[in-house]
């Protein structure tokens, strides 16, 4: 496909987010382009320059829909790329990059902290059932990557702040360690998002986006992006993943996505103070064990993040409680204002327990291994998301 236009490229994020992507409805002159649930097109009446593999050409709606192309060029927009491709979910964005770039023989490094889906895909399946060769390393130590990343490693796949203990990752420098070595990088990038970190400009090859999350914003649809500079490596996801193997988005999630995203970098600008304000209550909480939280001058990762992070944080706070997995149990069940639920980047705050008896929790640092809660800090006003914190730890006698 050629490189998204973006007519408002010079423009501020805000800006972008509102105005690309969308237009006048050609039929009625509406000030929202319509949602088009049709699943095929209007051939050309010349059917002999028709590929019924392309996705360029308006056709059938898994090689591509009208909805999900609009979707495509905002979210190129947000991250000052020439390309995305919106698929459906963050996983299938994955799998597609993964199932494009791996072959049988390749070695790929991946890190010992990462959303589920990525542990499952190379530490069970693409290992067992297709002979990758599956790394697993520790991306804050630097020596160790080096030494993961051989030459003739396919790709390097990194997730920064990383979901569930939101440790920071350095992208510039392992973005350097992969290439002196001909390999490829990826980075989820959901966690930080668009509005606060663009790993192409530090380096980066692919990212991927988990559009369920932040972009979308609303905890009501369900998408995923690749996006790249790369347009012919980006054609050969399309080819390969999307039109061949199926994962493309539906018109009415991509529709609703969009809608979503216009909102996105307001919503996150609120969220990174939000989350800056409750993670330093949470550091001075008593029974607050840690807080894992990019933005606390106290986190490890502080300096990189300030480095490679830009207008904030994010919005997931990881802290651990000094009790046991029952009383944590209880704790989120006391919350009234705070969700208790799966998923991050809502409007609402959800709150999730990582239990100790997680197949992984010997993975993470020592303090995430009890007590462990992934918060991810909502819309809603910061005094009050503090004060049902503080009163479920109270019922609880923490
Ligand atoms: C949620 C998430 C995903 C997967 O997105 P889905 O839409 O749930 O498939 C991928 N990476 C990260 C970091 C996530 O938080």
């Amino acid at each position: 496909m050629a490189k998204k236009e973006n007519k408002f490229k010079d423009y501020d994020i805000m800006t972008q987010a509102i105005h690309t992507g969308t237009d006048y409805d050609a039929e009625t002159g509406a000030v929202r382009r319509p949602l088009h649930m049709a699943n095929s097109y209007k051939l050309p009446d010349d059917l002999s320059k028709v590929n019924y593999s392309s996705t360029d050409l308006l056709m059938y709606a898994r090689n591509g829909n009208a909805n999900q192309h609009w979707l495509e060029e905002k979210i190129a927009a947000l991250y000052g790329a020439d390309d995305a491709i919106v698929l459906a979910s963050g996983v299938a964005a994955l799998h597609a990059l993964f199932w494009t770039l791996l072959k049988t023989g390749d070695r790929v490094v991946y890190p010992n902290v990462s959303y589920m889906a990525v542990y499952r895909m190379f530490h069970e399946l693409f290992n067992n059932k297709f002979g990758v060769e599956t790394v697993m390393v520790d991306m804050t130590d630097l020596d160790a990557v080096r030494k993961a990343i051989t030459p003739g490693t396919r790709l390097v796949h990194i997730e920064t702040p990383d979901n569930p203990t939101v440790g920071v990752t350095d992208i510039e420098a392992i973005a350097k360690i992969a290439h002196e070595n001909g390999t490829i990088l990826s980075v989820d990038n959901t966690f930080a998002s668009p509005y606060n970190q663009l790993p192409l400009e530090l380096g980066a090859d692919f990212v991927v986006d988990a559009l369920t999350k932040f972009i979308n914003g609303h905890g009501d649809a369900q998408g995923g992006a690749i996006i790249s500079n790369n347009l012919e490596e980006m054609d050969r996801i399309r080819y390969e993943a999307q039109v061949n193997v199926g994962s493309v988005i539906s018109p009415f999630n991509a529709w609703q996505i969009f809608r979503g995203s216009v909102t996105f970098p307001l919503r996150m600008q609120r969220i990174n103070e939000s989350s800056l304000e409750v993670a330093k209550w949470l550091e001075q909480r008593k029974n607050v064990t840690f807080v894992s939280y990019p933005g606390l001058e106290s986190n490890s990762g502080y300096e990189l993040a300030k480095k490679q992070m830009k207008n904030g944080y994010g919005g997931v706070i990881s802290f651990g409680l000094n009790t046991d997995d029952k009383t944590v149990e209880q704790f989120c069940a006391k919350l009234k204002v705070i969700t208790f639920a799966v998923s991050l980047g809502h409007d609402e705050s959800l709150i999730f327990p990582q239990p100790s008896y997680d197949e992984r929790i010997n993975l993470y640092p020592k303090p995430f291994r009890n007590g462990f809660i992934r918060f991810s800090v909502g819309l809603e006003e910061v005094k009050d998301i503090i004060a049902d914190l503080d009163q479920a730890l109270t019922a609880v006698n923490l």
